[in-house]
Parts: C-alpha cells; structure tokens; sequence
C-alpha cells in the first residue's frame, strides 16, 4: 500500500529555514529526510550509524513518476526487454588545498585516482550483477530469484566540457576557494545553494558525483541525492521541488570522502554508499518505506518486502532470514538490498521491481536519457589523414587563435571545412563553391582551450587533421 504524504517541505525555502530555526529543523529533518539525528553526538570510537540525506517519499512527485511507469510498464510486466544503458560520470573532488594522498588504501580530502577508480568498479559490479558477495549473503530462493542485473554500466568522463582531455578520466579536481566557497565542510543547504551550482558540469552528458565532506547541520551525513526530473505527456514535468527533480545545476549525488570508493573505513568500505544514492538518483526510495518504523509505508516497488524500519549492521552474516513486524515469514526483510542501510558488505542486491523503476528513469527522464547517448567517454581518434586527392595543411600547430589551413585539390569542388571540438560540435564552418582550395584562415581565439578536428568535406573527399588551441 502506498503512503501518503501530507506535507512536501524539501524545498530551497525549508532548507533555508532550517538555518534560521535549528530546533525546527531537526524535526523537519526528522519528517523528511529520514536521518538519525538521535544521534545528536557521534563519538569518534564508534562506528558512524549509515546516515543518507536523500528525502523521503513525496506524493506528488511518485503519482508522476507512476504515470511515467505507466508508460514503461513493459517493463514491469516482462514484455519489454531491458536496455544496457552506459552513463559518463565526473567526481568533482572538492578540496581545500590538501595534496592529492599517495595512497592506495588510506583515503585523504584529495582522493587520488585509486579510489575513484575502485568506486567506478564498484557501481559497476553493483548495476551488472557482478559483484562476487552476492551468493554470501543472498541465499533465500525468494531474493535470489528477484536480484537483477539493472543493465547499466558507468563510465569515467574523458573529456571535459570545453572539449579538453582529462588528465585523470572522471576525475575533476576543484580548490573550493577557487569557486568562492568558504568554510572546509558544508551542510546540505551551503552544497544546495553553492557548492553544486560552482562546480556542476553539464548533466545532460555527464553524472555529477561532488566528493566532499558534510559539516554543520549534517556533520556525519554519507551522502544524498537528487531525484530524476519525471516529465511525462500530459503531465507536468515535476521539476521545481529540491531534490526532487529539481535545478539541473543541483542534479547528481553528494558523497563524503571517506566513503568513496574501497577505503579503510570499517563499515563502509564497498563504495556502496555511491550504489546507494545513485539508486536514489534513478528513482528508488528507501526500502523500507521512510515511516519509521510503521508497516504503512513503501517504496513503491512490488517485489521488496514490506520493512518496519531501516536495518543497521549485518542482521545475518550467512543470508538466513531476517524477519520483523512487518514481514513476520520467510523470506523475511531484505536488509542485503542497497536500498537498506545495512553496512557495506552485506548490502548485495536490487530487485527486479527496482530495476524497472531505474530503466524506466534512463528511457523517460530528463538529463537520464541523454547521457546514454553522451559521448565524452571517448576520446575522437578516427583521423584520416591520407586521402591521396587532397592536401591540406594547418598553421600554425599548436595556435593562439588564428589558424590557416592550406588546401589543394585536385579537381574545382564544393566542399566545407569544419572545425569540431571534442564533443563532436562543430564551432566554425566556412564553405567554399567550386574551389581547388587556397589558404583559408579562421579565428578561434573567442574557443576555448583544448584539442579541435579540421575536417575537410566535398562529396567525394573527406579529410581530418587534429589541432591544438592554445
Ligand atoms: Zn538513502
């Protein structure tokens, strides 16, 4: 049975007033984003409790998205098949001047690229049924057969939005005061309103991942994420609650250093806090409904039993069922779902009715579908530099800005020269009629720095050099 929620309070103006009022906003807090903050003090000897920032169910928002499965029921019936979906995806280190850290296992502000690579790893052996826990802890017949493999595979973003190559692939390193940020950590309200917004890159073509490290009002927060914007025909696209779908500069999941990747931290240390919220970011609700502990609530997927409340720990370490008020019997809760707070190494699974739900986010839903389809995985290398009928020459090579590019064609033809950054987007094009070429010139000093391709095109020649914008 669906929840109703009566009151929507995620909303930049609530966030806001949790600054003013902290008492109200611990209630608040409470109410809509489902943390612990019994937890008023966590000592340093224990373990921090799993604390994920991402807000609860909103009934507004779930009755779009359901006309959005509607349109995708499908897959929820079996009738249509699922689709590998690839997803580009920047981690946005934001650091306050820490060296990037030289090792391997124990993680610093500046994560070096082991750790980012290791959580790349780890989401995807998470989203293709690939990570080898599974049979350690899923070994009820019930949960075994409802596991999926959600078909989507992440890929570190090799370029960046001005058409450059990385220096380290999903990997984009940002000193916080650069960006007029200001403190060492920040609440969910200073990342909303400022640390996203200066540091998000385009979220039609890329994942944002902003490592940095919670403070103030959500000191101890793993993470959080924000909800894919829900447009369906006939309905309004639900794009204007924080967090739920919301602004595209705030789109894509905040996650504390310490938990990215496999590190030495002694409970999460999987890189399934990212599983985790990017589960969020595809539309998935906590698994056990968000009501407390109460048999009410739900997270709108069929195939997860009903949960009293969140599991902490590992309930089993050998798969045996788990049961409470709310599922008294076999199979029990299913506290091995990434969608529970159990710790990392027994949180192994999603279900099928969760996979509906996210394959449906990646064929309806704004800045989802496009990243598919993004291209800055891949660096352009398809050069073809020996069409024998023409020469063409560029200099200079690397150039500030002006560029001259030297034809000679054999045959008078019309033919076009581009120049395409990166991205494959054409940003000059100059077109000749019945030409054997000469010397063209063209000014790119209003584009960016970075790596650009010279394509020369007629009907019957095509022709590319690569140059370098200074
Ligand atoms: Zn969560």
């Amino acid at each position: 049975m669906r929840k109703t929620f009566t009151t929507i309070s995620l909303t930049i103006g609530i966030l806001a007033s949790f600054a003013q009022n902290n008492n109200s906003k611990l209630q608040k807090k409470t109410n809509n984003f489902t943390l612990e903050n019994q937890i008023s003090k966590i000592e340093e000897s224990e373990p921090v409790k799993r604390k994920c920032g991402t807000p609860a169910l909103n009934s507004s928002y779930e009755e779009a998205f359901q006309a959005m499965m509607q349109k995708n029921e499908q897959f929820a019936n079996g009738k249509k098949s699922a689709v590998v979906y690839n997803i580009p995806i920047i981690f946005h280190i934001i650091h306050t001047g820490q060296a990037v850290g030289t090792s391997a296992t124990v993680p610093t502000r500046n994560l070096n690229a082991a750790f980012i690579n290791s959580q790349i790893a780890a989401l995807n052996a998470d989203y293709r049924k690939l990570n080898t826990d599974f049979t350690t802890y899923v070994t009820q017949s019930t949960f075994i057969a409802n596991s999926s493999d959600i078909q989507i595979n992440f890929c570190a973003a090799k370029v960046s939005p001005t058409g450059a190559t990385l220096a380290e692939p999903g990997i984009d390193r940002v000193l916080a005061s650069s960006k007029s940020l200001t403190g060492t950590t920040w609440s969910m309200s200073y990342i909303e309103s400022n640390v996203k917004p200066a540091t998000s890159w385009d979220p039609t073509k890329y994942y944002n991942v902003f490592v940095l490290e919670f403070g103030g009002a959500d000191a101890g927060t793993l993470g959080y994420a924000q909800f894919p914007t829900v447009t369906s025909s006939g309905t309004p696209t639900i794009g204007d609650l924080a967090g739920f779908g919301g602004a595209a500069n705030t789109d894509g999941v905040a996650l504390d250093w310490h938990y990215t990747g496999l590190n030495n931290d002694g409970t999460y240390n999987k890189g399934r806090t990212l599983t985790h919220e990017t589960g969020h970011w595809l539309g998935l609700y906590h698994i056990w409904g968000d009501d407390g502990s109460a048999c009410s609530g739900s997270d709108n997927v069929a195939d997860t039993p009903n949960q009293g409340g969140e599991n902490y720990t590992c309930p089993s370490t050998n798969g045996a069922v788990v049961t409470d008020a709310c599922s008294s019997t076999s199979p029990g809760v299913n506290y091995q779902n990434y969608m529970d707070y159990s710790d990392d190494k027994c949180m192994v699974m999603f279900t099928a009715g969760q996979k509906a739900r996210m394959q449906a986010v990646m064929a309806s839903c704004a800045r989802r579908t496009s990243l598919n389809t993004s291209t800055v995985c891949t660096i352009p290398n398809s050069i073809d530099e020996n069409n024998s009928n023409v020469e063409m020459s560029l200099f200079p090579n690397p150039t500030n800005g002006e560029l001259n590019i030297t034809i000679d064609l054999l045959n008078a033809q019309d033919f076009t020269i581009s120049v395409i950054n990166t991205l494959g987007q054409t940003v000059k094009e100059v077109k000749q009629t019945q030409s054997n070429g000469g010397t063209i010139k063209i000014d790119l000093s209003s584009n960016s720095a970075g790596v650009y391709f010279v394509t020369l095109k007629s009907k019957t020649i095509s022709k590319t050099k690569r140059i370098i914008l200074q």
